[in-house]
């Protein structure tokens, strides 16, 4: 079972895909406010994981705790109840909302009263305190990624899901989000981040986890996965 500062914990995840296994008997944990990179070349299972976690996907064996107790069976919108959020590989503001009515969505959820105010702190704290009017599909890619981080941490999670944040994003953006993930995980957010580059990993996060081919490879701290001559080799395509 889960430690006390354990604040996720999977014990022998599986998920086939008909007779593929995608994920195959995972143990991986999250402690309260900690910020956990998940790497591994493409395929390896990083989104299928992160998809358990949030109850996209059934588990096909083994259990989930979260908080300490078990949340196998619970579906997506418990989860996100009990303070599971998720910003997912593929963007999903609305396109033609303002950001600021993209933020009111979550917002409504959590907040009773006058929405407006709690609208704009939230886009300050992604600093887009000056595009709430702007269509979001007229943001930027990293602003559009800004936005989505921010109507999830709206919900006021405390673990906090990214896919691959800073895909396609230039140096400059990557940076912002790195700043932004950083503080929010100061405010007491716990995270686990899919990413490819490992200086954005180095950015961010001192704990790696490595998956390759549907289970856990390597864990240690950045500069040792950094240095790991099998972790190489596996990225390499061996
Ligand atoms: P990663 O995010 O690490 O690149 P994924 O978790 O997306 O990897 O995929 C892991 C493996 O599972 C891949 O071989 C992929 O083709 C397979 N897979 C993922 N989702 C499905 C699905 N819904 N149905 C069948 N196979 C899937
Ligand atoms: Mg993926």
């Amino acid at each position: 079972g889960p430690g006390t500062d354990t604040l996720l914990q999977t014990d022998g995840l599986t998920k086939r895909f008909g007779g593929f296994t995608a994920i195959d008997g995972v143990d991986f944990a999250v402690e309260e406010g900690q910020l956990r990179c998940l790497i591994g070349p493409n395929g390896a299972g990083k989104s299928t994981l992160l998809k358990l976690i949030t109850g996209r996907h059934e588990a096909s064996e083994g259990a989930i705790y979260y908080d300490g107790a078990e949340i196998t069976d619970l579906r997506p919108n418990e989860r996100v109840d009990q303070g599971i959020g998720m910003k997912f590989q593929v963007p999903s503001v609305f396109d033609d909302l303002t950001a600021f009515e993209n933020m009111r969505l979550p917002i409504q959820r959590v907040v009773d009263g006058d929405l407006e105010p709690a609208v704009r702190d939230a886009l300050e704290r992604v600093d887009l305190g000056g595009q709430a009017e702007t269509l979001a599909g007229e943001l930027s890619h990293g602003e559009q990624g800004r936005l989505e981080i921010g109507m999830a941490a709206a919900l006021e999670p405390d673990l906090l899901l990214l896919d691959e944040p800073v895909a396609g994003l230039s140096v400059e953006e990557r940076d912002e989000v790195a700043e932004l993930v950083t503080d929010l995980n100061a405010d007491g957010i716990a995270f686990i981040v899919i990413e490819h580059d490992v200086d954005f990993v180095a950015d961010i996060a001192d704990d790696v986890t490595v998956l390759h081919r549907g289970a856990v490879f390597r864990e240690g701290d950045i500069e040792a996965i950094r240095d790991d001559d099998e972790v190489r080799r596996i990225y390499l395509g061996g």
